[in-house]
């Protein structure tokens, strides 16, 4: 079977037409297939939602129980027959739940990877690699400048700060699902055993890593107290909140944000962050380059992002590459607040 026919962009997603299914569409749809639960792939109001059965967990809690129509769980490596097409989930190393989706049809296969990144994340099980014939890929940080380094020689960076400003609060820009439990979890890793401190948007989707099993130590809302209650302390927070008003609570702030756009210096500059931390969900460029060579894939379709520069890349390794300019992706990294 042509791969075309068994999935193909159309303006609401990916669409299989085999089983009338879209994989995470930006409209309302009758079936959907959910890879994760950020909020430019997960939407409210499809009719019939197929998904792991975290990330059904994190749509009813930030959409409310009554988020779709129906909704079938699917476990990892678990697969499902619909109209005559094959569905499994895979993880992809993004956050809590998230899935690569595998759709195979007479002996063809696609992989649609979502988002994804390599390396290690206590929060969630690491990205399997899934031979296919046509592997979808996104492409956030697909330029050479865009090389990741380990979430603990940043969180090190974080914890000298600390130390050396023990009369300063840390406020930790971080998205509130996934990069804030990974940060969290990261702390712990490297040996940080005091409290830390969540802003309210935070703490839903953090209880709910915790109710998955995700150890993350003693973590405390924010209160009302004396600027000294906060003296080297770490807080947590939406990046939107690093420059208002309510950061003034803490005793003379260092903002630091945990993205990996903070690569790039002059928008740690642009956003006023003194501490710029680069942690990222996403696959950097060689993580990208190798994650496709993995795959085996003779065929690579571009989602969204630095698609050219990827595309390019793929056509000097002899792959056929193809850019769907599907719009309606964010990319949660980029925007304050993007995928709240
Ligand atoms: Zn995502
Ligand atoms: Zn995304």
């Amino acid at each position: 079977m042509q791969p075309a026919a068994l999935l193909h962009p159309r303006p609401e997603g990916l669409y299989t037409p085999k089983a009338d299914l879209y994989i995470d569409p930006v409209r309302p749809v009758a079936r959907a297939l959910i890879t994760h639960g950020h909020s430019d792939h997960a939407r409210a109001g499809h009719g019939a939602v197929l998904a792991t059965p975290e990330t059904l967990a994190i749509m009813a809690a930030r959409y409310g129980a009554d988020f779709a129509g129906s909704t079938q769980a699917l476990r990892y490596g678990e697969a499902v027959s619909i109209g005559g097409a094959r569905f499994s989930l895979h993880p992809a190393g993004h956050v809590l739940g998230s899935a690569q989706a595998a759709v195979e049809c007479e002996g063809t296969r696609v992989v649609v990877s979502g988002d994804y990144k390599r390396q290690p994340d206590p929060t969630c099980p690491p990205l399997e690699v899934v031979a296919c014939d046509v592997f979808i890929t996104e492409a956030t940080f697909a330029l050479p400048v865009f090389t990741h380094p380990s979430a603990e020689h940043e969180v090190r960076k974080l914890l000298a700060s600390v130390a050396m400003f023990p009369e300063r609060a840390h406020l930790v820009g971080a998205y509130a699902l996934g990069k804030a439990q990974r940060v969290m979890a990261t702390l712990r890793a490297c040996g940080w055993d005091k409290p830390i401190h969540a802003h309210g948007a935070l703490l839903a989707l953090t209880k709910l890593y915790q109710e998955h099993g995700i150890d993350l130590g003693d973590v405390q809302p924010i209160v009302d107290a004396p600027k000294s209650h906060y003296a080297g302390a770490i807080v947590l927070c939406p990046p939107g909140a690093l420059q208002t008003p309510w950061a003034r609570r803490f005793p003379d702030p260092v903002s630091c944000f945990a993205s990996g756009w903070m690569r790039i210096r002059a928008r740690a500059r642009q956003r006023g962050v003194e501490l710029p931390l680069v942690v990222s969900d996403h696959a950097d460029w060689p993580d990208l380059q190798r994650t496709i060579k993995d795959t085996g894939a003779g065929e690579i379709w571009i989602t969204h992002g630095e698609a050219d520069a990827l595309a390019h890349w793929c056509a000097s390794e002899g792959l056929k590459a193809k850019a769907l300019h599907l719009v309606g992706y964010g990319d949660e990294e980029a925007e304050p607040g993007a995928a709240a």
